[in-house]
């Protein structure tokens, strides 16, 4: 039983191995691109495709994804082999903890205390903010739910975007172009948690950022590509977005000129929102090779033409 290991930009390539070896002793493991003989590759586990990764691989049963996203891979996915996400309850906490970080660091003023203690000046900013507070998830899938109970839990008011109509128990859910727009009007906290997609790519233009609220902020935790950078610029340049905090941008790593790494209203992490935990992934990754070598269909599978 061979797999193909190319988890670069997802987990520690040694700890997946050694995970995936402790579980699967029978599993040979070879590493891209060293892959001997295509056709005896039955596995391949990857973050993002190459040019020919999967040539020549005749007797492939299943790609399994190394992390939550697949936009990396999901176009170059071989006709008739399934694939399937990395659905780890791990590390959607770990996102809702960054995401919630993100959110309060806006709706508490951090950034202001911030500049108030490189001048040593003790004032205090009174909230006021007596309603709840209201933050818009767009996407609202694995990731999304739980970081939005997360921030309910916290006393704020959230809404979720979806593509189809979904029960999101406490959040209010909105889906669709119609409810884009109704969400983009009502969120002080905008927070993307979209895939990567066709219909994801470049959603959030100058129009749509100019429906937010003025002086909202944005967090970005799914993917750059998803927002037009140079608008997101230009909305926080006018004062129109009151801040911004980026874990994801276009291209990675964001190039040394930017602008977004000096404008005082952007804090930006290297996409370490939820980092993939190898050992929690391992399991998951386990459970797959056992179905799909038992026939049975694969947990949390890529719709290819959906494109998440
Ligand atoms: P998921 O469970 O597949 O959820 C995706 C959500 O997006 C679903 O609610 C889906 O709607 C919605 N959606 C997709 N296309 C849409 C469209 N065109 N219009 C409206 N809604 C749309 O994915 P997940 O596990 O939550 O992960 C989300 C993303 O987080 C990943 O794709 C990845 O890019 C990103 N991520 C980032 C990090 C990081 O470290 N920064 C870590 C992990 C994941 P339906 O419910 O109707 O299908």
């Amino acid at each position: 039983m061979v797999l193909v290991c190319k988890t670069g930009g997802a987990g520690d390539d040694e700890r997946w191995k050694s995970e995936l070896r402790r579980l699967m002793p029978d599993l040979e493991i070879r590493d891209w691109p060293d892959t001997g003989d295509p056709a005896d590759v039955e596995f391949v586990l990857l973050f993002a495709s190459a040019p020919g990764l999967f040539d020549g691989m005749t007797g492939l049963r299943a790609v399994l994804s190394a992390g939550a996203g697949v936009d990396g891979f999901v176009g170059d996915l071989p006709e008739g082999v399934p694939a399937a996400r990395l659905v780890d309850p791990w590390m959607q906490t770990a996102m809702a903890a960054w995401v919630v970080h993100a959110v309060l660091h806006f709706s508490r003023n951090m950034p202001a205390y911030a500049a108030q203690q490189a001048r040593g000046v003790w004032r205090e900013r009174f909230e006021e903010h007596f309603e709840p507070r209201r933050v818009g998830i767009l996407g609202c899938g694995e990731i999304g739910r739980r970081t939005g109970r997360a921030l309910a839990d916290l006393g704020f008011r959230v809404a979720g975007w979806t593509r189809t109509p979904r029960d999101l128990g406490e959040l209010e859910n909105l889906h669709g172009a119609a409810g884009l727009n109704a969400l983009l009007d009502a969120s002080e906290f905008l927070v993307c948690l979209l895939p990567l997609t066709p219909e994801t790519d470049g959603l959030l233009d100058a129009g749509r950022l100019a429906r937010l609220p003025e002086g909202a902020f944005f967090v970005n935790a799914s993917r750059g590509r998803i927002v037009v950078q140079k608008d997101l610029l230009a909305a926080l340049d006018s004062g129109r977005l009151g801040g911004a905090w980026l874990d994801v941008a276009d291209p990675e790593p964001l190039p040394p000129g930017d602008p977004l790494w000096r404008h005082p209203g952007v804090w930006i992490t290297p996409h370490v929102a939820g980092v993939t935990n190898p050992v929690t992934g391992a399991a998951l990754v386990a459970e797959n090779i056992r179905r799909a070598r038992a026939g049975e269909p694969l947990t949390d599978p890529v719709d290819r033409n959906r494109g998440y």
